[in-house]
């Protein structure tokens, strides 16, 4: 059983977890974190991935891409 995170609390935590400075310690600001070719596990096995940050710049992105499929499939 999971306990549900406000959208205040989730903000708090990139905040205070991946902002030390207030730029996004995880994707630049970008957005968008590319880990593939560059993350394996200790057994040497390739886990990147090309993924939308959880800061607001990457979830903004998210919604927006998600958007605008929504568009063209209608
Ligand atoms: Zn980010």
């Amino acid at each position: 059983m999971s306990r549900p995170i406000t959208k205040g609390q989730f903000a708090d935590l990139w905040l205070n977890e991946f902002a030390p400075k207030h730029l996004c310690c995880l994707c630049g600001n970008r957005g968008i974190i590319d880990t593939r070719g560059k993350v394996f596990s200790p057994a040497g096995i390739e886990c990147g991935a090309l993924v939308y940050c959880i800061c607001p710049n990457g979830r903004s992105l998210k919604k927006q891409i998600f958007l605008s499929k929504e568009q063209r499939d209608e």
